[in-house]
C-alpha cells in the first residue's frame, strides 16, 4: 500500500487530473471528489470531475456542484489526462461506464475505506478505520498543507462524513471522526444547513414513493429481517425518480428487533439492485459478496440479473439460512 507521501509526490509531478467515484453517487463520493478538486485547483493544477451519471439533486448546494461533469454531456480525451483519481470504490467496475476513459489513463490513484478494496490503482491508499473517504482526504490535506483547508472544502468534507456515518450514528464513527468534524466546523461551516440541504428537501413524489414502499414492508421475526420492494411501476405511479429512493432503506432499518433490512428495487436497465443494512454483528458486506456485491459490514449492496421475485426468494432464503447458522 502507498502512503500520503507517495500520493503528494504524484500530485506535485503532474498537471492534469480526472476525478471520479462510484455509480449511484453518494455524499461521500461527491464530497470527496469536490474537496480533492478544490485542493488541486489551489495547487494550480487542472482538474475535472467526471461521473457516470448526473449529480443527484440533493447535492446541488455543494460548492463546485456546477462543475461536476457526467458522461454523455462531455467527451474527455484520456490522452489529455495524466492522473485518474478514483474515490470510494472497492473495485474499478464501481465507476461504471467512465471506465471507458479511465482504462486509458496511465496513473490511477485509488483512495478508499472499503475493506474489500481490490488495489486496482497504480497507487492505492486504503484506510478501513476511516468513517468515509472524506475523513481520509482531510488527513491527506493535513499532510500536504492544512492551510489549504477552507470553508468550501470543509463543507464538502463534512457532507462526506455526515452522510457516510448516517449523521454520526453508525459503528464507523470514532473519536477521530468527531475530531475531524470538529475541526471542519471551526472553518465557518454550518452543520445544520448542510443537514437541512441533505435531509429536509424531500419532494412530494419522493414522499409518496416512501409511503408506497412502506406498504410493501415484510418481516421475518424469527430471523430479525425486514425488507421492502420498489418496482418501476411504483416509481412511475408516484412520478418519482431513482434518486428519491435514497434513504428509504434506512427507514426499514429503524424497526425495533430487526437486525438486517433489505431493499429490492428494479433499476432503469432491468436489473435488480439490492441494498443491505445491518444494525448488529451480521456482516452484510460478506453476505453481499456471495452475490458479487460488497460494501461495509453494516451497509452493502449487490446488483443482480433476473426476475424480481426469484431474486428475492433466493437472497432471502440464503439470508435466513445464514442468520440461523450464526445463532447456532
Ligand atoms: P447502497 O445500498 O447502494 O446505499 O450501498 C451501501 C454500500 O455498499 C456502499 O458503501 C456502496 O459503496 C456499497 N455497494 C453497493 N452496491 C455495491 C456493489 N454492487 N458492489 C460493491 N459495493 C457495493
Ligand atoms: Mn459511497
Ligand atoms: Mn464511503
Amino acid at each position: 500500500m502507498n502512503n500520503f507521501y507517495d500520493i503528494s509526490k504524484v500530485i506535485q509531478k503532474y498537471n492534469n487530473f480526472l476525478i471520479t467515484s462510484h455509480i449511484n453517487l453518494d455524499g461521500d463520493g461527491i464530497g470527496s471528489e469536490l474537496a480533492f478538486y478544490f485542493i488541486l485547483k489551489k495547487l494550480n493544477k487542472k482538474a475535472i470531475i467526471l461521473n457516470q451519471d448526473r449529480l443527484p439533486k440533493i447535492y446541488d448546494f455543494l460548492p463546485g456542484s456546477d462543475k461536476v461533469h457526467y458522461l454523455n454531456n462531455d467527451r474527455i480525451n484520456p490522452k489529455s489526462i495524466d492522473v485518474g483519481i478514483v474515490l470510494d470504490c472497492s473495485n474499478i467496475e464501481r465507476i461504471g461506464r467512465t471506465y471507458e476513459i479511465f482504462k486509458d489513463i496511465k496513473t490511477i490513484i485509488n483512495i478508499d475505506h472499503h475493506k474489500s478494496n481490490e488495489n486496482y490503482g497504480n497507487l492505492n491508499y486504503l484506510d478501513c478505520s476511516a468513517s468515509s473517504v472524506g475523513e481520509i482526504i482531510y488527513e491527506l490535506i493535513k499532510f500536504i498543507n492544512i492551510n489549504l483547508l477552507d470553508e468550501k472544502i470543509s463543507t464538502c468534507l463534512f457532507t462526506a462524513i455526515m452522510t457516510d456515518t448516517g449523521s454520526f450514528r453508525y459503528s464507523n464513527v470514532s473519536s477521530k471522526t468527531f475530531g475531524v468534524a470538529s475541526h471542519l466546523t471551526r472553518n465557518g461551516i454550518k452543520p445544520h444547513l448542510i443537514a437541512n440541504n441533505i435531509y429536509n428537501r424531500n419532494t412530494y413524489p419522493g414522499l409518496k414513493l416512501l409511503g408506497e414502499a412502506l406498504l410493501t414492508l415484510e418481516i421475518n421475526e424469527s430471523s430479525c429481517v425486514s425488507w421492502l420492494t420498489i418496482t418501476r411501476k411504483m416509481l412511475n405511479d408516484a412520478n418519482a425518480n431513482d434518486e428519491e429512493i435514497e434513504g428509504i432503506i434506512d427507514i426499514a432499518t429503524t424497526l425495533n428487533n430487526v437486525e438486517v433490512s433489505i431493499l429490492f428495487r428494479e433499476t432503469k436497465d432491468n436489473k435488480i439492485k439490492v441494498s443491505f443494512r445491518s444494525k448488529g454483528n451480521f456482516n452484510v458486506n460478506k453476505f453481499a459478496g456471495k452475490f458479487k456485491g460488497g460494501g461495509h459490514p453494516n451497509a452493502a449492496g449487490c446488483l443482480c440479473s433476473g426476475k424480481l421475485d426469484e431474486i428475492k426468494e433466493k437472497i432471502l432464503s440464503e439470508l435466513f439460512k445464514e442468520i440461523k447458522s450464526c445463532e447456532e
